[in-house]
């Protein structure tokens, strides 16, 4: 999520599955621990879970990660200039326990951020400025649109509020077998109807302006998710709060996170493709054969327990195939939505955004309307994962780092439209995250018994905090399953049993 969002949002909100069903069939009724588990995927999701089946099965069970290309997945970083930026997921907000937690447990450290200031780019002009007067941004919001601004925050704030139950039920061991179930633990209907109205809807009926919505919400989601107004209402809200103030980054780059758990976990790390995974039965005990290539190997081993930490969307092409489920078992339905991140080494060209002299120009970043024309939806100045003291971000005079977020590659004309003259340009392109609205169902956690998938979390929001929080809860529930405490899994009126827990 782009750095300069920051900055604008603290003014202007203060701040498919093969059902498991009955089948379910432990293979440890004797009560030993599992042997091996598998976590497939190294991305935030994948390492996380390997921390937090460390935590809970102790030291003695066998942790294999298997990761077919860089740790750390989506959180990726870029060399321009002998200094990295991330061009992945970068921005965490205060109120993501999981992420604060690794950072304490692993020793790194919070990176500064640098201010900078937003406007909203609507194809002819600048619509929204911030300016270095707190109040006089104020006024001009009251201004624009009412107080949409103070019913947007309110909004966001009663769902944090309500989300932030995770982790007082994480913390008291209770999981979820379901998306579905977690939602409806921390807000009822009220969260699962989230994943199915747009966001637009939801705003209007709480008061929010259709001009704010078009002039401020649209240019967020365009900037976090790549896409309108008419995603869910949930992801909708992540991506809101994820524009809030204090929001924060890993020192060195996200990613350090990833291969610190992995570490700490004392996971072994294989870098390997999983190609096939089928399930062996030999009398009662069923377990999972993995298949895997390496640059130099090929093998395969039989785990107890196995993660899926990496979408299964043919648009993501996780090259896993699904041998011998019954019922048959394939790729999920849906795609994810692809977005470029092109990080540039240049001048901007000011002049494409009103502004002659790059001397009077005074964002960080531009955030865009949803207009056909524009071809990108966001750009920014960035700054490195390691910030010197010394540190100033570039002036728009002089040549800077930025990076672009468009649906496309950029070509030369759209390159040269926005910089008046570049160094280097580099280009990232993500399967981002979902495309929401390519799929009505949120996929299952549990795949068959033993057997969970992690990323169906991202079709109600996908953050690195969501992976975690889908981390913690596969690890419980694969903790909770494999000791049949059944007790500790899908339980109502939890805040209740809490309270009398105590
Ligand atoms: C451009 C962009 C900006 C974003 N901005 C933010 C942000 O600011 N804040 C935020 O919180 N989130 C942000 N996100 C979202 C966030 O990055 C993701 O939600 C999160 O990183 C997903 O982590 P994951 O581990 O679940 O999946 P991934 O990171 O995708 O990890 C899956 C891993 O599995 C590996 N893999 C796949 N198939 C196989 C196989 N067969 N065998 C072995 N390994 C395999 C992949 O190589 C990958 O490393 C952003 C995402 C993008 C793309």
């Amino acid at each position: 999520m782009a750095n300069g969002v920051v900055v604008l949002i603290a003014v202007l909100l203060l701040e498919r599955s093969a059902a498991v069903g009955d089948q379910a069939d432990p293979s440890h009724v004797d009560g030993a621990p599992p042997s091996k588990i598998a976590v497939v995927g190294a991305g935030i999701g994948g390492s996380s879970t390997a921390h937090f089946l460390r935590q809970h099965f102790g030291p003695e069970v066998q942790v294999d990660v298997f990761e077919k290309g860089e740790v750390g997945g989506r959180l990726a970083t870029v060399t321009v200039n002998h200094h990295d930026y991330e061009s992945g997921g970068s921005i965490i907000h205060s109120l993501n326990l999981h992420m604060q937690e690794f950072v304490k447990v692993l020793g790194l450290k919070y990176r500064r951020s640098v201010a900078g200031k937003t406007a909203v780019f609507n194809g002819d002009e600048m619509i929204l400025e911030e300016t270095d007067w707190y109040l006089l941004d104020l006024f001009r919001l009251w201004w624009r649109y009412g107080i949409s601004f103070i019913r947007l925050q309110m909004w966001v704030e009663e769902i944090m509020e309500k989300f932030m139950r995770i982790y007082k039920y994480q913390a008291h061991g209770y999981a979820f077998s379901s998306v579905e179930e977690l939602l409806d633990s921390l807000g009822g209907s009220g969260f699962l109807n989230m994943t199915r109205k747009p966001l637009s809807d939801s705003l209007l009926e709480v008061g929010v302006s259709q001009r704010f919505i078009d002039e401020v919400i649209a240019p967020i989601m365009r900037v976090n998710y790549g896409q309108n107004v008419s995603i869910p209402a949930f992801v909708g809200a992540v991506s809101l709060a994820g524009a809030q103030n204090n929001l924060w980054s890993v020192e060195g780059g996200n990613k350090l996170v990833c291969s610190g758990l992995i570490k700490t976990a004392n996971a072994n790390l294989h870098q390997a493709q999983v190609t096939s995974i089928a399930p062996v039965t030999s009398g009662d005990t069923l377990q999972y054969r993995l298949s895997f290539t390496s640059e130099t190997d090929s093998g395969s081993d039989l785990y107890d327990i196995v993660v899926l930490a990496t979408p299964l969307q043919e648009s993501v092409q996780s090259g896993i195939t699904f041998e011998d489920f019954s019922p048959p078992f394939d790729q999920l339905p849906g795609y994810y939505h692809s977005t470029v991140a092109t990080i540039v080494h240049g001048y901007l060209n000011t002049t494409f955004f009103g502004f002659p002299d790059p001397r009077l120009f005074p964002f960080a970043s531009v955030l865009t309307t949803d207009e056909p024309r524009l071809f990108f939806n966001s750009v920014a100045s960035i700054c490195p994962v390691n910030i010197s003291a010394g540190f100033r971000r570039k002036q728009p005079q002089e040549a800077g780092i930025y990076k672009v977020f468009s649906p496309h590659t950029l070509d030369k004309v759209q390159l040269k439209s926005l910089f008046r003259s570049y160094y280097s340009v580099q280009l990232t392109e993500w399967s981002a995250y979902p495309r929401y609205g390519s799929s009505s169902s949120l996929p299952s956690i549990e795949l068959q018994p033993n057997l969970y998938y992690l990323n169906g979390i991202e079709w109600a929001g996908s953050a690195m905090e969501m992976s975690s929080v889908a981390a913690k809860n596969i690890a419980l529930l694969a903790y909770h399953r494999w000791n049949r405490q059944d007790d500790k899994v899908d339980q109502k009126d939890l805040m209740h049993k809490i309270k009398t827990e105590l």
